[in-house]
């Protein structure tokens, strides 16, 4: 039997980091070993807030493309490839842009909050607006059934299952409407205690060297009651321990938390087990890496063959929609 499509992307907007991989890259490398999974870099997506400078995003694809491969995605069971390699996504988001009504890319939730997010830029652009169209044509550009998502992004998921819905109704049943593929993600702290996030400068990146990464966890904050060794603390109130949730042995967690209430482990010490755990975690992603950077030859190869790969499926689409609409 066919195994079920999944479709996933991420925008190449600047460095991956440990958020990232235990949020989203980690459950792609698993949901590559039982679906027919097509992971893709964005490269479109990221002008669309960041037309109006876009010269790091070529060096963010490859960046982006390293990290996909280096945190574990396989070529030889995942597609993988760029956005852009595949023009078909462009095509389909024009032809949806003629049956879908302007009020429903308004009403997404996101539009009014990325607005006032990033209100140094202005996003008063088409692009903008029609970001999930380009989104909806990227899924079911591939007829995908999933697309693995957080709770909190269901919403964002309805819109393209209702131009889905729109084409099958106006034309022919072609579509599936995608569905979520819920997963729990570990909340990851930054190193203040907030979401880790890049806008915020809290963030332990991929891309680190491990001094750098081993220093940021040293200077993490903890406890703020927690002022001097001999003080008793509350793990919970610590996002160092929110850290070990992520990556220490169960063992390890019920040591460090009674450690913490006890005041009989000081944050030092505390410490120096999160880091030696994140290294075990990270140490085969940065060797990974190290290779995968000196080998620029298997990097450009995978994004061909992943993308032309892609574009064939796409174009088998493409031949159903334009003969369609009237245009073949
Ligand atoms: S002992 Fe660990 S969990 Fe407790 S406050 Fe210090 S760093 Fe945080």
């Amino acid at each position: 039997m066919d195994r079920q499509r999944v479709l996933s992307g991420m925008q190449p907007s600047g460095k991956v980091h440990i958020g990232n991989l235990v949020g989203a890259l980690r459950n792609w490398v698993n949901l590559q070993e039982r679906y027919d999974c097509f992971y893709f870099v964005a490269d479109w997506h990221a002008l669309t807030t960041g037309y109006a400078d876009p010269s790091e995003i070529r060096e963010n694809t490859k960046d982006l493309l390293v990290n996909f491969l280096a945190a574990g995605l396989d070529p030889e069971k995942a597609t993988i490839f760029i956005q852009s390699k595949v023009p078909q996504h462009a095509e389909l988001h024009l032809l949806l842009s003629m049956i879908t009504p302007t009020g429903w890319l308004e009403r997404v939730p996101s539009y009014k909050e990325k607005q006032q997010e990033l209100q140094d830029r202005d996003l008063s652009t088409y692009g903008f607006l029609g970001y999930p169209l380009l989104q909806t044509a990227d899924i079911i550009i591939y007829r995908a059934q999933y697309v693995p998502v957080g709770v909190d992004q269901v919403p964002h998921l309805e819109i393209s299952r209702e131009i889905a819905r729109r084409f099958n109704f106006l034309y022919k049943e072609v579509f599936p409407e995608p569905e979520a593929l819920l997963t729990e993600f570990p909340k990851v702290p930054g190193l203040d205690g907030r979401k880790m996030s890049k806008s915020y400068g809290n963030a332990i990146y991929l891309s680190d060297p491990p001094e750098v990464v081993e220093q940021k966890i040293r200077t993490m904050m903890t406890d703020p009651a927690r002022k001097r060794r001999t003080d008793k603390g509350d793990p919970e109130q610590s996002p160092v321990y929110q850290l070990h949730k992520v990556f220490s042995s169960k063992e390890e967690l019920a040591e460090v938390a009674e450690g913490c209430v006890t005041a009989g482990i000081g944050c030092i010490d505390c410490k120096k087990i999160l880091i030696r755990n994140v290294f075990g975690y990270l140490e085969p992603i940065w060797t990974r890496r190290a290779g995968l950077l000196a080998d620029s030859e298997t990097l450009v190869e995978v994004a061909r063959r992943g993308s032309r790969k892609a574009g064939q499926v796409a174009e088998e689409t493409m031949v159903i929609v334009r003969e369609l609409m009237g245009l073949a």
